[in-house]
């Protein structure tokens, strides 16, 4: 008879790097949390007899508050498998141990591959196995999953396991006197009706009832209405009672006493720490200041200033060296290539283009760096402590923080791996409401827009605006979430245990590596993605192309609007912009002209399959301020947001080739009559909370498994964005501070 294993453990213990080992199937080994959603199957020949392994997803526990959970529950109880192998990661016992000992509750045959033994060791943390193996009463098998280290062994131990063939007691553990009696009241009625007591243990089942199990208490109304109302019944009454006299309810007090059961174990000399005691010590004093109800926060938003601070008064300096560069080679490219579409091509699409996205490597270099900081020191990890309180609130949990911060939450993430990173979440709805609100953070593509923004209008306060901006992200993604969590997606919050690692002295390698690794993540996708997408824009702005006829018929009829009105006053109005009196003259003399005061590449600019898209659009946004430029900008940034920059780049460096002097973007919008700080700001935040970009869209249906949250995503935001940016406009014009 073939035998069949159960790799099965928490996200990220190794689990597929063992199944891989093992099989010799290459599974994805992925960076982030549970990317093994499906189950992999493979085979292993152990002493010449055929065994069947599967990988099932990453869990925390077996309750079904996650897609994974139930998965790998219903794999364990339907299919059987003769010995479940429990990988263990070592250096994060307790943790890990929450899972094995639903295992032992559900009376299932298990034994224990300590994991990452090497990690623990490095950690200073020496784990006596023999001692946990016979205080947990299973066997247990030290590996080091990624050198393959201990597989023979664990084999061994789950084959002795499936051969011996015992049936397990299920471990029985005590949740204090108020739980213990309902659990015997359950258990009483459970066995005397044989509810669901061939699959499952009667007291697993009081158990799963008292957690609020939707999954168990759905089969349990199929298999018997009654006695399964009878028990939500109780349920409901004891959660009161919890809620009344202990402030608590049910599912929090399991995992306490879970917990509690798992430290008794390992207090009993199970963990040796080598030389950890002082740097805990120290760890905790820190933690008082720094998590300190009132200080805590403070000194985070603190942080936070200080480093967009010295992000943008540093940055400045090495960005001015990378803007002559471009100009310079603007300029020689210019000389060396004859006049035609080719030139246009490589100055305005390429070099005004990506060169205006690239132009802010530096100053996101400097926040990268700063964020590694943050993030090597264990800081952050403390930031997800105090803002889970915030994010209760709201109807987020804990774990909704870090998506947030790896979207872009400091500043320069991005929403891809953000989202992916929900799946640590156990509920669908908050998972839900994460994924779609974090596309709100400032993601790494977004900096160069509110980069050379903010620097050109707002450069007095930037590192403040910086702020304030950051502080309107999280604003604006937990007012749509409890937006969402209140309507379309309302239900329950999930507990949160979030254990806070030792703060540690970041080295100097690992900050440049991380700062490294994300910058490269930026400066390629500027060489690749965004390089395509600014020559396909480049060539939507320049064709179809106007025939000479035509522009000579523009001139002339400009010239016509001109001559009517007296010398002096004819060059005022080229120099202001006086659409309107221009128009009406225009019309008085019969004349149908687009804009008068544009001049020829503008024409033709506006000719072209982009410009009519822009100009056609202007009906909507001139609510928000944006004229049809930007708006070809925000149609391309939608394929990558970074194009919004690169766009405005193109189409300012083709309404301007005929002039002389190469001024850099910041310098046109500055000079620009179109621009003023109430725009900037108007599309800052416009391209803040606009639709996510289409790659995150993907994700999104992905993760979601529904096209509608990406189609949603879409709208809700776009709506959300509009709204805002309406605000603004129309609160600048109001308050009379567009200039003019
Ligand atoms: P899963 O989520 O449980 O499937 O975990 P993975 O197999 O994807 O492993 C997560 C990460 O841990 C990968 O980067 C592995 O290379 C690494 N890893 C797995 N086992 C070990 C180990 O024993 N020692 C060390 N140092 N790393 C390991
Ligand atoms: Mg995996």
């Amino acid at each position: 008879m073939e035998l069949m294993l159960a790799l099965a453990g928490n996200p990220n213990s190794g689990k597929t790097t063992l199944f891989n080992e093992l099989t010799g199937s290459r599974q994805h080994v992925g960076n982030y949390p549970g990317v093994t959603v499906e189950k992999k199957e493979g085979e292993y020949k152990y002493n010449g007899q055929k065994i069947a392994i599967t990988d099932l997803p990453g869990t925390y526990s077996l309750t079904a508050y996650s897609e994974e959970e139930v998965v790998a529950r219903d794999f364990l109880v339907n299919k059987r498998p003769d010995t479940v192998v429990n990988i263990v990661d070592a250096s994060n016992l307790e943790r890990n141990l929450y899972l094995t000992v639903q295992f032992l509750e559900l009376g299932i045959p298990v034994c224990i591959a300590l994991n990452m033994i090497d990690v623990a060791k490095d950690r200073g943390l020496i784990i006596d196995d023999e001692k946990l193996s016979s205080l947990m009463g299973i066997p247990i098998v030290p590996t080091i999953a990624r050198s393959g280290k201990g597989k023979k062994e664990i084999i061994a131990a789950a084959v002795k396991i499936a051969k011996e063939g015992k049936k397990r007691e299920s471990l029985q553990i005590s949740y204090g006197d108020d739980l213990d009696n309902i659990l015997l009241e359950f258990e009483k009625k459970i066995q005397a009706n044989n509810f669901m007591t061939d699959i499952y243990p009667a007291r697993w089942i009081a158990l799963k009832y008292l957690e609020k199990d939707n999954q168990i208490i759905d089969k349990g109304r199929l298999e018997n209405s009654r006695l399964s109302l009878s028990l939500e019944e109780d349920t409901k009454k004891i959660t009161e009672h919890l809620g009344k006299t202990l402030d608590t309810y049910p599912e929090a007090m399991i995992a306490d006493y879970r917990y509690g059961f798992i430290k008794s174990i390992l207090k009993q000399g199970v963990i040796e720490r080598k030389y950890d005691h002082n740097r805990l010590y120290a760890s905790d004093q820190i933690d008082k200041v720094l998590t300190h109800r009132l200080l805590g926060p403070l000194i985070m938003l603190t942080i936070l200033m200080g480093l967009y601070h010295i992000t943008f008064t540093y940055g400045a300096i090495p960005m001015g060296w990378l803007e002559s560069f471009f100009g310079l080679l603007g300029d020689t490219v210019s000389r060396l290539l004859p006049d035609g579409l080719f030139k246009s091509m490589i100055i305005s699409g390429v070099i005004d283009g990506v060169g205006g996205v690239l132009g802010f490597v530096p100053l996101i270099m400097l926040m990268f760096f700063g964020i590694a900081i943050l993030e090597d020191s264990g800081y952050l990890s403390r930031v997800a402590y105090m803002l889970d309180r915030v994010f209760k609130i709201f109807g987020l949990h804990g774990n909704s923080v870090m998506p947030f911060i790896v979207s872009g939450g400091i500043a320069g993430g991005c929403a891809v791996p953000g989202i992916m990173a929900t799946r640590t979440l156990k509920s669908r709805k908050e998972r839900l409401a994460t994924m779609l609100t974090a596309p709100f953070m400032n993601c790494g593509a977004k900096l160069p827009v509110m980069a050379l923004l903010i620097g050109t209008f707002f450069s007095e306060n930037s590192a403040f605006l910086m702020f304030m901006l950051t502080l309107l992200s999280w604003a604006g993604a937990l007012i749509a979430a409890k937006i969402l969590r209140m309507t379309i997606i309302s239900g329950k919050e999930t507990p949160f245990v979030l254990e806070l690692p030792p703060y540690r002295w970041p080295t100097l390698k690992g900050l440049l590596i991380h700062t490294w690794e994300r910058s490269w993540q930026y400066i390629k996708k500027a060489g690749t993605v965004i390089l395509g997408i600014s020559i396909i824009i480049w060539a939507m702005m320049t064709f179809p192309q106007m025939p000479t006829s035509k522009i000579e018929e523009f001139k002339q009829k400009r010239e016509l609007v001109y001559s009517s009105f007296p010398a002096p006053v004819i060059k005022e109005l080229k120099s202001k912009d006086e659409d309107s009196i221009l128009s009406e003259k225009a019309q008085e003399l019969g004349i149908q002209i687009l804009k008068i005061n544009n001049t020829e590449s503008e024409e033709k600019l506006k000719n072209s399959i982009a410009g009519r898209i822009g100009t056609s659009l202007e009906s909507i946004t001139r609510f928000t301020g944006f004229d049809w430029r930007t708006n070809i900008a925000l149609v391309g940034g939608f394929a990558a947001k970074e194009v919004v920059i690169s766009t405005l780049g193109t189409a300012y460096s083709l309404g301007e080739i005929d002039s002389e002097d190469s001024a850099s973007l910041g310098e046109i919008l500055a000079k620009s009559p179109h621009w003023n700080p109430v725009v900037a700001l108007s599309l800052i935040v416009f391209t803040m909370f606009y639709a996510p970009c289409f790659v995150a869209v993907v994700v999104i249906i992905k993760e979601s498994g529904s096209w509608k949250w990406g189609a949603f995503s879409i709208i809700f935001n776009t709506v959300i964005a509009f709204i805002l940016s309406i605000i603004i406009f129309q609160g600048g014009l109001f308050l009379n501070l567009t200039g003019g």
